[in-house]
């Protein structure tokens, strides 16, 4: 936005910052970008963004040339555990802007199996048969098993059929992926209900970012569920 800084006749109005093409150093940028984070934005700002939107297809999506740009703006930029948790709360229940759309053919070759950015030898896959084992299922439910079918953390039950029903997993102390000895052994598996197992560090998202050094057991819960005949 310009804003005027010369009356009508040319001469400079008294008090107005005279910025002349002032480049910004990267430090400052950093500092006012900094400044605004979890800032509001006012009602006004809001109606500017919604007309810069306007007349734009709802699935309009920034040009290659912008989106690269915005990528160069964001290397190096790390993001906290904390922030990754929330965009996956906050992303909780919208629907994707790709629901629905089919791939071209060309496209899913591009970024599937061994053309794809992050392939890693076919891990996921072994990891995956694996998990989809004969071996891995009689584990599993030799751990709800003993377990009784509880939650090793808050003790609910999971009783199919009846009133409640929970889902509970067989998960891993020392994790899945980085500790492939200890798979099978019935002493690294305890039974959680999945709300409970979000909260463990080798769920999901979290045990891949998880490096190999720091996979560390998470502290096994002293406090053992009521054993009470229901
Ligand atoms: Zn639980």
């Amino acid at each position: 936005m310009s804003q005027t800084t010369r009356d009508s006749k040319g001469r400079f109005i008294k008090g107005h910052t005279v910025w002349l093409g002032r480049k910004l150093t990267p430090e400052h940028k950093a500092k006012l970008s900094k400044a605004k984070i979890g800032r509001k934005v006012s009602e006004e700002t809001r109606q500017k963004m919604s007309l810069a939107f306007k007349g734009k297809p709802r699935d309009w999506r920034p040009s290659e040339e912008i989106r690269k740009k915005m990528s160069e703006a964001r290397k190096g930029i790390k993001l906290s555990l904390e922030t990754r948790m929330k965009i996956g709360e906050a992303g909780k229940g919208r629907i994707p802007w790709n629901k629905g759309k089919k791939l071209t053919e060309e496209h899913l070759k591009k970024i599937s199996g061994e053309n794809a950015p992050n392939w890693q030898g076919g891990k996921t896959a072994k990891l995956q048969l694996i998990r989809n084992s004969v071996e891995y299922k009689r584990w599993r439910d030799a751990i709800f098993k003993r377990d009784d079918y509880r939650c090793f953390d808050c003790g609910i039950k999971n009783q199919k059929g009846l009133a409640r029903t929970v889902k509970i997993n067989a998960d891993h102390i020392y994790s899945f992926a980085h500790y492939p000895r200890l798979r099978f052994e019935l002493e690294n598996g305890q039974t959680l209900c999945e709300d409970c197992h979000r909260k463990t560090p080798n769920f999901g998202v979290k045990a891949n970012m998880a490096s190999r050094k720091n996979a560390k057991p998470w502290t096994v819960h002293a406090k053992c569920p009521p054993v009470s005949s229901q």
